[in-house]
């Protein structure tokens, strides 16, 4: 009876994740990461400014434009990147408040699919699986190739429904 209406694990913790998000400010994009070792959360993070600095609802984004060099089709690319880079992503944050020893064989839960930074930075943290929900697709096969050289399982959430109230609200 109970089983139908209970929530898996990656649901259970994707939700929290998505919950999580709703403190960003960023009006761009709001991420919510999550440290899990076994069925146990060990950290949640957003994407923020750092504390105590104005954040994007106080100061406006920080936008930066950046050109990336790409292989599409056998053919190299220029590739515009648009980026606010006044927040410290949610992955980041996720590892600059869990420690080392909490990361050791963890899973990280993110609302979104890991920039190249961040993927870069969580292949170095010691956990060892990635689950994400919202697909990135401009980095998205560096960090897979990547994930698959260092053995990191690295997977996306289909058919999964966030919480609705969870989905870019802005607010105080
Ligand atoms: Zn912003
Ligand atoms: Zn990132």
């Amino acid at each position: 009876m109970c089983a139908d209406i209970r929530k898996d694990w990656d649901t259970y913790f994707m939700d929290i994740a998505y919950m999580v998000s709703t403190r960003s400010r960023c009006p761009r994009r709001h991420v919510g990461a999550v440290l899990v070792q076994g069925k146990k959360l060990l950290g949640t993070a957003y994407n923020g400014a750092p504390m105590g600095v104005p954040d994007c609802s106080e100061a406006g984004c920080m936008i930066s434009e950046e050109y990336e060099l790409t292989n599409q089709d056998g053919k190299e690319v220029m590739v515009k990147k648009q980026r606010c880079v006044r927040t410290i992503h949610a992955e980041q944050n996720l590892l600059l408040f869990t420690d080392r020893a909490d990361r050791e064989g963890s899973s990280v839960y993110v609302t979104d699919e890991p920039c190249w930074t961040c993927a870069n930075m969580l292949a170095n943290s010691g956990i060892t699986e990635i689950v994400f929900h919202r697909p990135y697709p401009k980095d998205t096969s560096k960090v897979r190739q990547m994930m698959e050289h260092k053995g990191i399982t690295f997977r996306s959430l289909s058919g999964y429904e966030p919480p609705r109230e969870t989905l870019m609200t802005v607010s105080d």
